[in-house]
């Protein structure tokens, strides 16, 4: 991850996906209720409300609906990430701030981050000074995508609370797959859909080494988003060995020296790893139209 251009100050590491470019282009969201506060008062953090569920906690200026099913949701999400990748749970608190509009929480994030682009939620890593290790921070909004938006971003926090460096296409890819509700079993319809679309037609190829060269945020277009999500799918639903494959790089990857890339580890699992993803996103979405048949 990159993230010299995530310096957005000489204490701050803003890492994850939106912040800094990392050109996730999601839709926008409908007009949200317009919110009245004056325009001259400096914008603030929710601080009013707060619960907890560890490792997260939800602070916040509105009575939050905490008995929602998002939240055990949530709590189970945690479980569900370092269960299927195999690692030791973190413990580091991951501090959730829940704007009650999106207005409010750009004024905020325009404030206290001028550079960042417009996105509907970021997940920031804040180091807290020399050796004090660092505060992890997610900001959104109570929106119509708040689940996916929450998802997302606090699987980039539970990875970092464990893993300091996830590669770029990797950190997406595990977002995009855990993302999803628990009983869609990571398969993104719409990403089946709209890849196999672009590579039947010749519009988009892909290559896993292409991907695993990407350090900009700025290179991560949807498309990539779709791939690297189709990766991470295939490594944990296909072959067990595939598996391995990605269960290892992430142990590895907890260590001191990096393992480099993971394309050729894979190759030992499929001869033609980019033969294998299309392969399997054709079963996908064979998958996908029996359960359209009615
Ligand atoms: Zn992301």
């Amino acid at each position: 991850m990159i993230r010299t251009l995530l310096l957005l100050s000489p204490l701050l590491l803003a890492i994850g996906c939106h912040p800094l470019g990392f050109v996730r282009q999601r839709e926008k969201p409908a007009e949200e209720k317009i919110d009245r506060a004056p325009r001259e008062e400096a914008a603030t953090l929710p601080s009013r409300y707060s619960f907890r569920i560890a490792p997260y906690i939800f602070l916040s200026d509105f009575e939050i609906p905490r008995e929602q099913p998002l939240f055990d949701e949530l709590a189970q999400l945690r479980d569900q990430v370092y269960k299927e990748l195999l690692l030791p749970p973190g413990t580091a608190e991951v501090r959730v701030y829940l704007f009650e509009t999106r207005e409010r929480y750009e004024r905020y994030m325009k404030e206290r981050y001028p550079d960042l682009p417009e996105r509907r939620a970021f997940f920031v890593a804040q180091p807290r000074g020399v050796g004090g290790g660092e505060d992890l921070m997610v900001y959104t909004y109570w929106g119509k995508r708040i689940r996916q938006d929450l998802r997302h971003e606090l699987t980039h926090a539970l990875l970092h609370s464990v893993i300091r460096d996830v590669p770029l296409w990797l950190d997406e890819g595990l977002a995009e797959y855990f993302e999803l509700p628990p009983e869609s079993k990571g398969i993104n319809k719409m990403h089946v859909e709209v890849l196999r679309r672009g590579v039947v037609s010749g519009a988009y190829k892909v290559e896993l080494a292409r991907l695993e060269r990407l350090r900009q945020v700025d290179e991560m277009n949807p498309a990539e988003y779709r791939e690297a999500w189709a990766w991470v799918h295939l490594m944990l639903n296909s072959h067990p060995d595939a598996k391995t494959v990605l269960l290892s790089y992430l142990q590895q990857l907890r260590g001191t020296r990096h393992p480099g890339p993971i394309g050729p580890k894979l190759e030992k699992v499929f001869p033609d790893p980019e033969k294998s993803l299309l392969d399997h996103l054709e079963s996908l979405d064979a998958q996908l139209a029996r359960v359209r048949l009615p």
